[in-house]
């Protein structure tokens, strides 16, 4: 099957996440297409070559720069015609939740978006999803034998091995003739340097148990002690105890890390569907019968305000060692 993944880039080099889905059509044994979009973006072919792109599409133009619903959707068609890719994959990130129902319209197709698994059998996309909050599995296959559009998180398919020095056939695209009907003037960002949570190995999330700022400095610094980033509930984040960028879950971000921390956080089930993928989830909650430790892999049943440090002193002590020893 004819796989194509549309690319996003962040400053100079291409998201985890993208690398991930190369990885995984690889892994398939798919013939496996890219495509990039935006400005100056032709020197990263090599980059997802590298992770198995044997071709790469190549849209670059100034006016490509910033993220814009109608051309891109295009482009993204006009590189699912030259390449005949019948699988369509991208990034649940702002950009790929944007693009893939217009690119889905566009192919008289459906879109999967946060894909849980994806299986090829017999040329046929089988893919699941939670709904309800998490509360039921849908097995979702496409009616449409030609073309089909997905997007996953972050995290859902694992990083495969980097081949150096690997080349891919570069084909250009043409700027599409679309009624552009907006232009981004701006964008505003939060100008923060901290690890992206949708991109993130580890998150280390707090709730309404770090009741005030104390708690919140004691989940930052555990999250920079680990090189994480950091999250929080809904409750949080309303109270205005960390900003709306930090939730996690049916109302904010979707996250798949490594390991999730979840520390003085119930475990509702809005919460649980933002987390509920992650690899190894350690709780840390005084009450024993809270529910995020029914999808805990560890939980340890503690005051966060002791546990927190213990554990700080803990990993500075395993970093030190182990920087101790490659010395
Ligand atoms: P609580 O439920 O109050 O839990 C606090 C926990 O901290 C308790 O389990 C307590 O035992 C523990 N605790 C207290 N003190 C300590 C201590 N010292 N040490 C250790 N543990 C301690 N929520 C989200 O998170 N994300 C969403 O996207 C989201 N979307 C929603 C959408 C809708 C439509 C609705 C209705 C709700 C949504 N919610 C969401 C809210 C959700 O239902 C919960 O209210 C919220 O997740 C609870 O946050 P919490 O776990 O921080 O607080």
């Amino acid at each position: 099957m004819k796989t194509l993944v549309i690319a996003e880039v962040k400053g100079n080099s291409v998201k985890k996440v993208t690398l991930e889905l190369l990885s995984q059509a690889k892994r398939w044994g798919a013939e496996s297409h890219a495509l990039v979009i935006g400005s100056g973006v032709g020197q990263l072919a090599d980059e997802l070559a590298a992770y198995g792109a044997q071709k790469v599409y190549v849209a670059d133009d100034a006016s490509l720069d910033k993220y814009l619903t109608a051309p891109y959707a295009q482009i993204v068609v006009d590189a699912v015609n030259a390449s005949g890719a019948e699988l369509v994959l991208m990034s649940s990130s702002e950009m790929g939740k944007d693009l893939a129902p217009r690119v889905a319209a566009k192919l008289d197709t459906g879109a999967v978006t946060d894909a849980k698994t994806i299986t090829l059998e017999g040329g046929q996309v089988k893919a699941t999803q939670l709904g309800f909050a998490g509360k039921v599995l849908n097995h979702v296959v496409f009616k449409n034998p030609q073309h089909k559009v997905v997007t996953v998180q972050p995290g859902t398919f694992e990083l495969g091995e980097k081949t150096e020095g690997a080349k891919a056939e570069v084909q250009n695209l043409a700027m599409p003739q679309v009624d552009l009907r907006a232009v981004i003037k701006e964008v505003l960002k939060e100008t923060s340097e901290k690890i992206d949570l949708g991109e993130a190995n580890i998150v280390v999330s707090g709730g309404r148990g770090m009741k005030g700022p104390e708690g919140v400095k004691l989940i930052e610094q555990l999250a920079e002690t680990l090189g994480a980033a950091v999250g929080g509930s809904r409750a949080v984040c309303d109270s205005g105890l960390m900003p709306h960028t930090c939730q996690v879950g049916q109302t904010g971000r979707v996250v798949a890390p490594q390991v999730y921390f979840a520390i003085g956080l119930s475990g509702a089930i809005q919460h649980l569907a933002g987390m509920s993928g992650s690899k190894v989830i350690v709780a840390i909650n005084t009450d024993p019968d809270a529910p995020i430790f029914n999808v805990a892999d560890f939980g340890i049943v503690a005051d966060l305000f002791e546990a927190v440090p213990i554990l700080i002193e803990e990993f500075k002590k395993l970093k030190s060692g182990t920087a101790a020893a490659a010395r």
